[in-house]
């Protein structure tokens, strides 16, 4: 009897990271050997750890070189920055001056820094103790003499938590992760979003066989070992949709149109250079959302004028005249940046985010403007403020910009004030959007539901809530006939427009401009469509 046969299939929930589906075998990535170390004298145990440090440090400078995304490379950099500090081994090298061996010393040493991060009110540092258990792993590997786990394409990698250096280094083709620690924020996450990578994590994967079949659900958050053929049948289908999808948006020429001929701009959300890589500019309507917090995030310091204004000169560059619209720092909510988020907030989605934070830290927001205004004058720029809430928000962004642009000019610098707009996800916003002097409006509808709905964007259980609903679609029409009105353009770059089912809803509501993660510009495209116009 073909044991196979025995076999039931199994549903695992988690929390969805990463959006998409993989399938293949489960693979479980040990982490680093238990101590085995006997230990020998305390000048070699000394000299021991202090060649894995360095050892550590070059494997780390290798990957860094090898990354061509800025954010893994901000990554890779924090840790060598972490190993370059004395500080953080010299614990380690006391307990071997005490006797004890380089292995037990080196965790003894790390460890309490690492329940320090986990404990962290601030999830952005809680997040950080990955990095710190991902450098603690890799010190012991080279003191252990272990050579790195090799991860083959095509496997759903089962890990208890995931360093960013593995992640980086993992050739991902239709593969996928599930990790049993860890947040939708962790930087793997983060990693896995922008690369394409399905992920779900937490979920009760304990016992799992390595090589057993299994279809990761990204978009659910949902692990299905040994799937029946019914259930492999249907995610094979999403498979082979989404890459006919993709050779199609290949072979795409020509304006995106509605089944009646109506123009639609279909525009990207990115959150840097990396992902532009694989783009033809020629394909798209331009860059509707660039996220620039992820600049600011995995780094020691806040990005200098220069290095913003490299950036965003690069995306105009790349884009070709189309527009490329740069969105100012969002930090706080589920997107803190260390040095710069308030710590502590008692709701961080309440508080001190968006807009806020950036007219209480105008040292940081100079800067951004200043660099946004110097890339300005090359190419199609626009600029948008996050979390607006009332009109002054705009107002002053708007004299601040302006100063901006004189204080450039001042120095001879050239300089030039692009249209600026606000994202429309606060309900304040939207029930009154004619109060604000926006040259456009984006709408936001991630944050827009969660407020509107009163159920937290990363909430898994009120999934169910977090929905659009007909007080979304209201507002999403008030905000459209007034743009409409007015003769501005709104446009949607929340990841309900990336979700092919909504698409002919928020055509109803009269939008003509939508912005998606380039992942989802196939599927929303060919939505389009087929939509065959506003009923009557
Ligand atoms: C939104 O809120 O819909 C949005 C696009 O912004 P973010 O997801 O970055 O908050
Ligand atoms: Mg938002």
């Amino acid at each position: 009897m073909d044991h196979r046969a025995r076999r039931t299939t199994r549903r695992i929930e988690g929390w969805p990271a990463a959006p998409g589906v993989a399938s293949g075998p489960l693979m479980r990535l040990a982490a680093a050997a238990a101590v085995a170390r006997k230990g020998g004298s305390t000048a070699g145990e000394r000299q021991a750890l202090a060649d894995a440090l360095d050892a550590s440090r070059l494997d780390l400078a290798a990957l860094v070189g090898e990354m061509k995304n800025e954010e893994a490379q901000a990554i890779l950099s924090f840790q060598i920055a972490l190993l370059e500090d004395e500080n953080l081994a010299a614990p380690a090298f006391a307990l071997i001056a005490d006797g004890e061996a380089a292995d037990r010393a080196w965790i003894a040493g790390i460890d309490p820094e690492i329940a320090g991060y986990e404990q962290a009110v601030d999830p952005y540092f809680r997040a950080r103790a990955s990095d710190l258990r991902d450098l603690r792993d890799r010190v012991l590997r080279h003191l252990a003499g272990e050579v790195d786990q090799a991860v083959p394409a095509g496997v759903i990698v089962l890990a208890d938590d995931m360093p960013p250096s593995v992640f980086l280094a993992t050739d991902w083709r239709d593969g996928g992760l599930v990790l049993r620690r860890g947040s939708p924020s962790s930087h793997v996450a983060i990693l896995a979003r922008s690369r394409g990578v399905p992920m779900m994590v937490g979920g009760d994967v304990e016992g799992l066989e390595a090589g057993v079949d299994a279809v990761l659900d990204g978009d659910a958050g949902a692990l299905i070992v040994d799937p029946d053929p019914v259930l492999r049948a249907e995610y094979d289908q999403r498979l082979a949709e989404k890459s006919q999808a993709r050779q199609a948006l290949a072979s795409f020429d020509g304006p995106v149109l509605t089944a009646s001929g109506e123009p639609v701009r279909l525009m990207i959300n990115v959150t840097g250079l990396a992902e532009l890589r694989d783009i033809d500019p020629s394909k798209v309507d331009g860059i509707g959302l660039m996220r620039t917090e992820f600049l600011f995030h995995g780094r020691e310091s806040l990005p200098t004028e220069d290095e913003q204004y490299q950036i965003y000169r690069q995306m105009a560059e790349w884009a070709a005249g189309k527009p490329v619209t740069i969105r100012t720092l969002d930090a706080g909510g589920d997107k803190p940046v260390a040095g710069l988020t308030q710590a502590g907030e008692i709701n961080p989605f309440l508080g001190v985010r968006g807009v806020r934070l950036s007219l209480e830290r105008l040292d940081v927001f100079r800067l951004q403007l200043r660099a946004l205004a110097r890339a300005a004058v090359i190419g199609h720029l626009k600029v948008m403020i996050p979390m607006v809430t009332v009109p002054e928000e705009l107002d002053r962004c708007r004299a601040l910009f302006r100063d901006a642009v004189e204080e450039l000019r001042g120095e001879g610098i050239e300089a030039a004030m692009p249209p600026l707009g606000m994202m429309v996800e606060v309900p304040a916003a939207a029930l009154a959007i004619e109060d604000f002097d926006a040259d456009f409006f984006s709408i936001g509808s991630n944050d827009l539901i969660q407020y509107v709905m009163a159920a937290s964007r990363d909430e898994p259980q009120l999934a169910d809530l977090a929905r659009p609903s007909r007080a979304i679609f209201h507002l999403i029409g008030h905000v459209v006939r007034h743009a409409d009105r007015c003769g501005r353009e709104a446009s949607l770059c929340g990841d309900l427009a990336g979700d092919p089912s909504q698409v002919a809803a928020l055509l109803d509501q009269g939008l003509r401009s939508l912005s998606v993660a380039p992942g989802a510009l196939a599927p929303v495209r060919a939505a389009i469509a087929r939509y065959p116009g506003r009923p009557a």
